[in-house]
């Protein structure tokens, strides 16, 4: 590799969605053009490797990694919801020698837990037939608490928020190279208020992902179950002034017609938004 080409690969900040669904897998023909997989999210800062959160997007995520030989990897996980966490079992790269991964979540320690204890109830037998310490990649979990900020190394900084959802979950904020991608999903609003944790996280950020589980109408039927609506994330976009509105977390009663209805009046509100589907790429 020449200079000019590491200096190309180091000032990469991209994204790319592998799962955009929320609450459970969506699969069958509904659901082609969004995608049925649930939350994970690639991150490239450089040579470094985030993935946010570990749902069933991340098996695909995994497939495409191992053919590319070792990798080093942080899982950041907004919280250990099963939508969140299904991938994991079936990350390829965790069975492999050689790779490296680190798992974070600033959810538990409240709670007097350990990611690991967490991960290592999931992966048991009779729920899944191989125990963590079979696996061959050098893993590591790091629990922090919520509004800590992480130094990754090569420049990446990872702040975090406390979020408003059952049991917890973490709101994640990514700076590199003066740009900054703002995860902020699974979390409940308060109607007629905006959250100052989340307006203080996101503020004048470049990319804003957010929990927009329903609309504004079908959110009274789901008080209190921790999850928010497009319209409020697109109120909190233009209060913290942020460049770029995703819409992600999508209901599974949302097939694809339906979301293309919602990435219509989304961009109809606030044209600098976009409707997350898989395969989608954005660059802060
Ligand atoms: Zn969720
Ligand atoms: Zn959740």
């Amino acid at each position: 590799m020449t200079g000019a080409e590491s200096a190309r690969e180091d000032a990469d900040f991209h994204i790319r969605f592998w799962g955009v669904r929320g609450t459970i897998a969506c699969p069958g023909p509904e659901y082609m053009r969004y995608g049925g997989n649930t939350s994970c999210i690639e991150v490239r800062c450089g040579k470094r490797l985030i993935v946010l959160d570990a749902g069933t997007g991340l098996r695909p995520l995994g497939a495409v990694l191992e053919k590319n030989g070792p990798i080093k990897a942080e899982i950041l996980l907004t919280h250990t919801h099963l939508d969140h966490v299904a991938g994991l079992p079936f990350f390829l790269p965790m069975f492999k020698p050689g790779n490296t991964i680190r798992m974070g979540a600033g959810h538990l320690l409240q709670q007097g837990m350990t990611l690991k204890e967490v991960v290592e109830r999931t992966m048991q037998p009779p729920l899944f037939p191989i125990p963590l310490e079979a696996l061959e990649a050098d893993l590591s979990f790091h629990d922090f608490d919520v509004g800590h900020t992480i130094k990754l190394g090569n420049h990446v900084k990872v702040r975090t928020a406390p979020l408003n959802h059952p049991n917890g979950a973490t709101g994640y904020r990514v700076e590199y190279g003066g740009r900054s991608v703002c995860y902020v999903t699974d979390t409940e609003h308060v109607e007629g208020r905006l959250d100052e944790a989340i307006l203080e996280l996101i503020d004048g950020c470049d990319i804003f992902i957010y929990d927009a589980t329903y609309t504004d109408d079908e959110y009274p039927d789901h008080r209190g179950w921790g999850h928010s609506t497009w319209q409020q994330g697109a109120r909190l976009a233009d209060a913290a002034g942020v460049a770029n509105y995703v819409v992600f977390h999508h209901a599974p009663e949302h097939t694809d017609n339906m979301m293309d209805q919602i990435s219509d009046s989304v961009r109809r509100v606030r044209g600098a938004s976009v409707v997350a589907r898989e395969g989608l790429i954005l660059r802060p």
